[in-house]
């Protein structure tokens, strides 16, 4: 039960309601029954005040009959239990209950004139409780002639007053309270709960209903907001992200479809692709042949020679075009083995150097001593290597400068090689760089476009990277790297 918030507000908020309550009422009943207190107190007061005044005309008399015929007369009132006057000595010389005239008054009445106070609250005999009044009566020249001058106190005039009524009713007063707040907090709990149950525990319920019915996937769920309050607002909000995620969903899926779709497109056409290459290569490589036999039956210096010649450059460009295409479509199995970076560099690069087009290309190596052996296949290295160089070379039509520098680098927790080529060329274009690695994007007349797409693509299978940077106007840097493994051999100089 407690593990419910709903149960502990409301527990919390009752029990803070009952201890609110019952502060206030104790405080009240506190008030009540000083109020009744008092107005007993006055009643009784008066009452000895009346008692008095009616006893001095027949006392001042010497009419000691009529003073016991009134003091009789009101000590059977219902609420008076004994009224007398007893002498400053103590005995009782008239009382409303004639029986008691020469005794010696009762100690604790007489106590309260010995110690000179006007009252007190007694247990009487009976069990109940009273207030005794003393009043004494004091001599004046009236009363020398029977009292003689020699006192000054001739008598003391006691009143029993019973509180059992005052009792009877305070008791009422306080279970009247008491009920009455048990009743109002009763009330209030009920309160509390039919409202935290109707405005908030139903519609929680409903968002955790919700909620579970959106984690199983069913997007279409919807709440309708009875308040406009917080959890009005918590169930539009809850409506708005399912709806946002309905339409991602949505939007997920088509996307996912389309690519599908095109995936379905490029793995067919990349089969027609592989198909026609094959059926490409045969009648090329007649066409080629057929090409050179002829052209022997030209003399060295014949225009029909030199158009011959063109013809085969042209049916090579168509040969390696295919052969790439073939080899983008299905790359032939890596062979593995420790390599030296450093050497397979230089080896390479000596090619480009051949290269026409290197001609006013100067070239700056700085080649890490000591690099560790990479396990790579040496063939595909060079191929990626041999690529980016003569795009570098391609892309300087002015001449520049090729930089190649290798070094160690530690990246995710390992060590790799890295391999960074760079040119002065014109650079590459942020909408030209995007796309670079697209399968047949190419910029040149000549281009296969398949050049850096297949670059990756063996970078990857011999678990590397190829990245590139580049800033137009100041060239571009293509960056390889390779993984060094955890028991290569040795350094290589
Ligand atoms: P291709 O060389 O057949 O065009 P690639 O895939 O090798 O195909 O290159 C794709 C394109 O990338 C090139 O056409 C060229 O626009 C651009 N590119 C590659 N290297 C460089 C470079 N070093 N500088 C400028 N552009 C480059």
């Amino acid at each position: 039960m407690f593990r419910s918030l709903i149960s502990r507000i409301i527990l919390f908020n009752v029990l803070l309601l009952s201890l609110g309550v019952g502060i206030f009422t104790l405080f009240h009943l506190y008030r009540e029954q000083a109020h009744l207190i008092g107005t007993t107190r006055n009643h009784a007061n008066m009452l000895l005040g009346t008692i008095e005044k009616s006893i001095f005309n027949s006392m001042r008399l010497g009419n000691t009959a009529e003073v016991q015929a009134i003091l009789e007369t009101v000590g059977h009132g219902h609420r008076i239990t004994g009224v007398r006057i007893f002498s400053p000595d103590g005995i009782i010389m008239t009382s409303a209950n004639p029986s008691e005239i020469g005794r010696r008054a009762d100690p604790r009445d007489y106590s309260l004139f010995a110690e000179n106070i006007t009252e007190g609250v007694f247990q009487a005999d009976n069990g109940g409780r009273v207030l005794a009044l003393v009043r004494p009566i004091v001599s004046d020249e009236r009363c020398f002639r029977c009292h003689g001058n020699g006192r000054k106190v001739i008598g003391v005039l006691n009143m029993d007053f019973s509180l059992a009524e005052m009792y009877i009713q305070l008791r009422e007063t306080s279970q009247l309270f008491v009920v009455s707040t048990f009743i109002i907090l009763g009330f209030l709990a009920v309160g509390i709960s039919v409202v935290m149950i109707r405005f908030l525990r139903r519609p929680l319920e409903k968002i955790t209903q919700c909620m579970s019915q959106v984690e199983d996937g069913d997007l279409t769920v919807r709440m309708q907001p009875v308040q406009n309050d917080e959890i009005g607002q918590l169930m539009d909000g809850f409506n708005a992200m399912v709806g946002n995620l309905s339409r991602a969903q949505g939007e997920l899926e088509r996307y996912h479809y389309q690519q599908m779709e095109r995936a379905d497109r490029l793995a067919s056409v990349g089969e027609m692709a592989a198909g026609l290459a094959h059926e490409i290569k045969n009648p090329l490589a007649g066409i080629s042949g057929a090409i050179s036999v002829l052209s022997d039956d030209y003399p060295e210096g014949d225009q029909r020679r030199e158009i011959m010649l063109q013809i085969q450059s042209q049916i090579g460009r168509l040969d390696k075009t295919v052969n790439d295409l073939l080899y983008f479509g299905k790359p032939g199995q890596p062979e593995f083995a420790f390599a030296d970076i450093n050497d397979l560099l230089k080896q390479t690069l000596l090619f480009v150097a051949q290269h026409p087009e290197s001609r006013d290309i100067n070239r700056i190596d700085e080649l890490t001593r000591d690099l560790p052996a990479v396990w790579i296949d040496l063939k595909q290295l060079q191929q990626v290597v041999l690529n980016i160089a003569l795009n570098a070379v391609q892309a300087m039509t002015e001449g520049g400068m090729l930089t190649v520098v290798t070094d160690q680098v530690q990246r995710d927790s390992g060590t790799w090689v890295r391999i960074r080529i760079s040119d002065t060329g014109p650079g590459i274009k942020p909408e030209v760089l995007a796309k670079i690695f697209t399968p047949f994007f190419t910029t040149k007349n000549q281009g296969t476009g398949l050049g850096l797409p297949i670059c990756r693509q063996l970078m990857e299978h011999n678990g590397g990277s190829l990245e590139v940077e580049s800033e137009v106007g100041k060239g571009a840097q293509f960056t390889l790297l390779l993984p060094v493994q955890d028991g290569a051999p040795g350094r290589c100089a």
